[in-house]
């Protein structure tokens, strides 16, 4: 049995989730250990929990440890068993990230599934849902299958109550692709988008990120939406010729509109003056898949501790080589090899 260690390097949820989303795919048994012992509130919380089970329910798995505050599981898959799923987090917890586990399983199983997932879509520190249907999806469906996302409700921390469809299509076997160029920048669209907030805070993020990226006038659009709670969030989409990257900034109680936007252009802005396809937060998600896929390579930022954590997980379950190669000060890239001297599963 494989054990891995939850305090290792990033010491985060990541760690859990690859873990989980790789014994499905791959179908080996997993003990985790001292579970996101980096973290202030270590163990499972409520998306980590759901999370395990998801990926219990979907893998028929026996699982010892599954309780809120956790330090330790135990998971032994069965056979994946493809279909109609319900997963709700139950508070605010990321829904894009309890989708992420099971998903890799999914996208080679013997028939197609339908998942509804309730909880957190706009969260600081986990994929918000345009970052996953711009940037991560269509890169997914790159690897061979046919993975589409609706988002019916906005779910924003604290009050939760997102709601989204996605429907799989698997395909045979995933095959690897690799992002080393980003090519020339098509367009740059902006969103801001409120629930349940005066529509002003969306209009000063989109002055501010007008302003800084000069983007065209229709390039932009406020979006005023149904939720739960209060949330705002304002996302800029830049579409290349080979990928979209998608990057969120998050409203919050006492942080001015125009400081959330200023903060946001920064960060499209590293990513444009550094000329790499792939982001930081896409490149710790996409070495799995590609890790599945059984190579691939892309160009990124230096790793992130997600990323570097992330490749050592990977390594233990799967008969993979993962290079490293730094080609500027600020840009990396990273191949994924199949291992000469191991088959893969
Ligand atoms: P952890 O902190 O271990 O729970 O992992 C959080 C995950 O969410 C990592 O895969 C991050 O790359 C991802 N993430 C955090 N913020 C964003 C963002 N703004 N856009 C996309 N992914 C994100």
């Amino acid at each position: 049995m494989l054990m891995i260690d939850g305090s290792f390097g990033e010491g985060g949820g990541q760690i859990l989730r690859t873990a989980l989303s790789l014994a499905l795919a791959t179908g080996q048994e997993v003990r985790i250990e001292k579970i996101r012992a980096g973290r202030e509130k270590p163990g499972l919380q409520r998306q980590h929990l759901a999370a395990v089970e998801a990926a219990a329910a979907l893998g028929q798995a026996c699982v010892e440890g599954a309780e809120l505050g956790s330090r330790e599981i135990l998971f032994r898959p069965g056979p994946v068993a493809p279909g109609d799923y319900s997963f709700s987090v139950g508070t605010a917890g990321s829904a894009t990230l309890v989708l992420q586990t099971i998903l890799p399983a999914l996208l080679t199983a013997a028939a197609p599934a339908a998942l509804l997932l309730e909880g957190g879509t706009h969260n600081p520190l986990a994929p918000p849902f345009e970052f996953l249907a711009k940037t991560y999806l269509p890169l997914i469906n790159r690897l061979g299958p046919r993975v589409r996302a609706k988002l019916d409700r906005h779910g924003f921390y604290p009050a939760g109550g997102g709601k989204m469809r996605v429907t799989i299509e698997p395909a045979p076997k995933l095959a690897p692709f690799s992002l080393l160029e980003r090519g020339r920048v098509i367009d740059c669209r902006c969103a801001a988008i409120v629930a349940n907030l005066p529509r002003h805070i969306a209009e000063r993020e989109i002055k501010v990120l007008k302003r800084e990226l000069d983007l065209d006038i229709g390039a932009t659009r406020i979006e005023e939406v149904k939720s739960y709670g209060p949330g705002n969030v304002v996302a800029v989409e830049v579409e290349s010729e080979s990928v979209t990257e998608v990057f969120v900034g998050f409203g919050e109680q006492g942080v001015r509109a125009e400081i959330v936007a200023g903060r946001l252009a920064k960060e499209v802005r590293r990513y444009l003056d550094a000329e790499v396809p792939v982001g930081e937060h896409l490149a710790d998600q996409l070495l799995l898949p590609l890790a599945l896929a059984g190579g691939g390579s892309f160009i990124t930022f230096p790793l992130s501790a997600h990323t570097t954590t992330n490749i050592e997980v990977l390594k233990r379950f799967l008969p993979i080589e993962v290079k490293v190669a730094p080609i500027s000060d600020r840009a990396v890239r990273v191949d994924v090899e199949r291992a000469a001297d191991r088959d893969l599963i």
